[in-house]
C-alpha cells in the first residue's frame, strides 16, 4: 500500500473508525518525496535506533525502517493502533509504544530500547508541543541528530542569527546543546489535512562539547532568558528587571566585557552572554566577599 496516496489510505482509515483530530496535530503526509527525503536526512544505518514521535499511518515510519537498526514510534493516539498494525505489518525492526511522548522518560526508554546502539530522532513533530518537545529532547543529552519537521516559524526561530526579529531565547537554547541546519521547505499540499503554514525539516547535531566554557550555565539561561522577555529594552533594563540586579552593576559588566551598556540582547551572540554571565558572576562573588 502506498500509505502517502490518500485514496488508498482514506478506506484503512475509515474502516478503522479514524477521525483525524486537530488538536493532535494530525496532518499526514500526502507527498512520496517527503518522508523519503526526511529519513535520508536522518544519516541512518543499522547500527542506528530511531525514535520517532508521532507515526500517524506510518509512512515515515516505514522508510525509517528500512534505513535503520530499529525504530520506536510513540503514537499518543490509540484509535491508530489497528491502523499502524496493517501499515507496517511487514516491518520487524519496529516497535509502537502508545502514549503521550511528553510523560515519557526519554532516558530511560533509549537505555531500555536501545542499549548500545547510536541513537537519533527523526519524525514529522506534532506542531502544537514543538517547544517542549524539542526542548525535551535536546535536554535528555540521548541523540546523536535530531532530525524533523516543524512549522517554517519555529525552524527559521531556531537557526536564527543575531538582530534579526526571529533571534530569540530558544536560538540560543538549542544551539548551546547542538549546532542546527536548516535543510528543505515543505508546502502545505503536501498534507492532508493542509496545515495553514509551511514547514521546514532541520537536522540538530549534538555538539561533543559545550560551545563556550561558563562559570554557572544556569545563570547564563537566567540572562538570556531576561534579554528576550523585554527585547525592546536595552540590556542593563531588561537584566535588571529579570534579576533583581542594580542596573548600574550590570552597566559595570557590560562596560567590562567591552560591550555597550546601551546595547539590546538581541544584539548578543553567545559568546558575549557567556562574558556577560561569567563578569556578573564574579562581580557577585567579590561583592559577597566584600560583604562577608
Ligand atoms: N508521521 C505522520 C506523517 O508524517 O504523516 C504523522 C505526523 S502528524 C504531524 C503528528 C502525529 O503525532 C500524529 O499521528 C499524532 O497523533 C501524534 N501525536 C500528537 N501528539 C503526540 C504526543 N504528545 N505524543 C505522541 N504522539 C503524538
Amino acid at each position: 500500500m502506498n500509505l502517502t496516496d490518500y485514496n488508498e489510505i482514506r478506506g484503512l482509515l475509515a474502516r478503522h473508525g479514524f477521525r483525524f483530530s486537530k488538536s493532535m496535530g494530525q496532518n499526514f503526509l500526502t507527498a512520496g518525496w517527503v518522508p523519503e527525503r526526511i529519513a535520508e536526512s536522518a544519516g541512518l544505518d543499522r547500527e542506528t535506533a530511531v525514535l520517532e514521535i508521532g507515526p500517524g499511518v506510518g509512512c515515515l515510519t516505514a522508510q525509517l525502517a528500512q534505513r535503520a537498526g530499529k525504530v520506536l514510534a510513540v503514537e499518543l493516539d490509540r484509535s491508530l493502533e489497528p491502523v499502524l498494525a496493517e501499515t507496517l505489518a511487514g516491518c520487524d525492526n519496529v516497535e509502537l509504544l502508545f502514549g503521550d511522548v511528553l510523560r515519557q522518560d526519554i532516558p530511560d526508554l533509549v537505555r531500555g530500547r536501545f542499549g548500545e546502539m547510536r541513537a537519533v530522532v527523526c519524525a514529522n513533530l506534532p506542531y502544537n508541543v514543538t517547544s517542549p518537545l524539542l526542548t525535551a529532547l535536546i535536554r535528555s543529552g540521548c541523540f546523536e541528530t535530531i532530525t524533523v519537521m516543524i512549522q517554517r516559524e519555529v525552524a527559521r526561530r531556531i537557526c536564527a542569527a543575531p538582530n534579526t526579529a526571529d533571534y530569540g531565547a530558544f536560538s540560543l537554547f538549542v544551539r548551546w546543546y547542538t549546532e542546527p541546519e536548516l535543510l528543505f521547505d515543505v508546502p502545505p499540499h503536501c498534507f492532508h489535512p493542509q496545515p495553514k503554514v509551511t514547514s521546514s525539516v532541520i537536522r540538530l547535531t549534538r555538539r561533543a562539547e559545550k560551545p563556550f566554557e561558563v562559570s554557572d550555565e544556569e545563570l547564563l539561561f537566567t540572562i538570556i532568558r531576561a534579554a528576550f522577555n523585554q527585547r525592546r529594552k536595552t540590556l542593563p533594563n531588561a537584566l535588571s528587571a529579570g534579576l533583581g540586579t542594580e542596573r548600574s552593576e550590570i552597566e559595570r559588566v557590560l562596560e567590562d566585557c567591552g560591550l555597550d551598556p546601551k546595547i539590546r540582547g538581541e544584539a548578543l551572540d553567545l559568546d558575549a552572554f557567556v562574558r556577560i554571565t561569567d563578569g556578573l558572576d564574579s562581580f557577585r562573588r567579590k561583592k559577597e566577599g566584600y560583604l562577608s
